[in-house]
């Protein structure tokens, strides 16, 4: 007789957490939603309903992958952030919660610019398109948004993104290895990055579902530092004046990024400032040039 979903789902759950994964009844309710086109609270409300021997070949493959540690947002091929629905492949990174804090932050900060002034930001490193886009689409049209990616099947997904999430004329995209996707003298009012920021060494201890994530999207150099680096000395030049330049960092990294911060010349009271995450780690460091002596 055929397995039911709640069987189904109870059955699954038991394997992933024997596999380790982290979240083992989420993990089995989207991937059979995936495979039936429920939603998690319509596969309660079908609690009964038997699989269809097609069905269950499906789920048994989807179940196999997740069960090697695939991310499940790779086999859903989307993910979720600041509530849209994001497409992402093997070639992006998956967009984390993390992520939207640095969002949160930049969009506070634009919206305390007067309300004539054409807002410019750059989103440096875009991969999926996430924060671009979330940016160009809560300014309401009001930020023109330049996105950057090194990986051009990275910049493919966002453009998808774009169309998907209907960005429209707000959002561009640019080819090229950080500052060098740019125009000369080009300025924004608002630099934004989630950089690789991984040291090597940490790389090899990254649990598999993030070892599956591309090295270029992860791996920040010998000390996990090399992308503060450039952008933090690089950054200035395309600046506007009073504009500034937010970036998520790793929860080690407040104090490294700031030191960092002080050598190229952002100095006084209100030039530095590290935002923490709900747990009250750092997670975003934010830059203004004008405070210089
Ligand atoms: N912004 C996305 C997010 O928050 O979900 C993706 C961030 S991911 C940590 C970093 C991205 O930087 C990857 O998409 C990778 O392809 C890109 N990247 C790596 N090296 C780069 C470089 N030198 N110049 C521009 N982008 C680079
Ligand atoms: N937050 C990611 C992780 O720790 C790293 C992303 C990044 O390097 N920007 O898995």
């Amino acid at each position: 007789m055929s397995r039911t979903v709640t069987e189904l789902l109870a059955i699954t759950a038991d394997f992933f957490q024997k596999k380790g994964i982290e979240s083992p009844r989420l993990d089995a309710e989207l991937l059979l939603g995936k495979v039936l086109g429920l939603s998690r609270i319509q596969l309660y409300t079908h609690f009964d309903q038997p699989l269809q021997e097609p069905e269950l070949d499906e789920f048994r493959e989807l179940v196999r992958r997740r069960g090697k540690r695939e991310p499940v947002a790779y086999i859903l091929g989307r993910r979720e952030f600041f509530g849209r629905d994001f497409t992402v492949t093997r070639d992006t990174l998956v967009p984390r919660p993390d992520t939207e804090i640095l969002v949160e932050t930049a969009l506070g900060r634009l919206k305390e610019y007067p309300p004539d002034k054409v807002l410019k930001a750059a989103d440096i490193c875009t991969g999926t398109g996430a924060i671009a886009i979330t940016v160009a689409l809560e300014m309401k049209g009001r930020a023109q948004v330049t996105a950057t990616d090194i990986s051009p099947k990275a910049l493919a997904v966002a453009r998808i993104n774009k169309e998907k999430l209907a960005a429209g004329e707000s959002v561009t995209f640019r080819p090229g290895d950080l500052f060098q996707a740019l125009k000369p003298g080009e300025k924004f009012t608002a630099i934004l990055s989630n950089p690789p920021y991984i040291s090597e060494e940490e790389m090899a201890a990254l649990p598999p579902e993030v070892q599956a994530e591309p090295s270029l999207a992860l791996c920040g150099g010998r000390d996990g530092l090399d992308f503060y680096r450039r952008l933090i000395n690089e950054a200035p030049e395309y600046l506007e004046p009073g504009g500034f330049l937010a970036m998520e960092i790793g929860s080690e990294q407040g104090e490294p990024v700031a030191e960092l911060a002080r050598q190229a010349g952002f100095c006084g009271p209100a030039a530095i400032e590290i935002i923490r995450d709900l747990s009250g780690h750092p997670r975003v460091a934010v830059m203004k040039k004008d405070y210089e002596y």
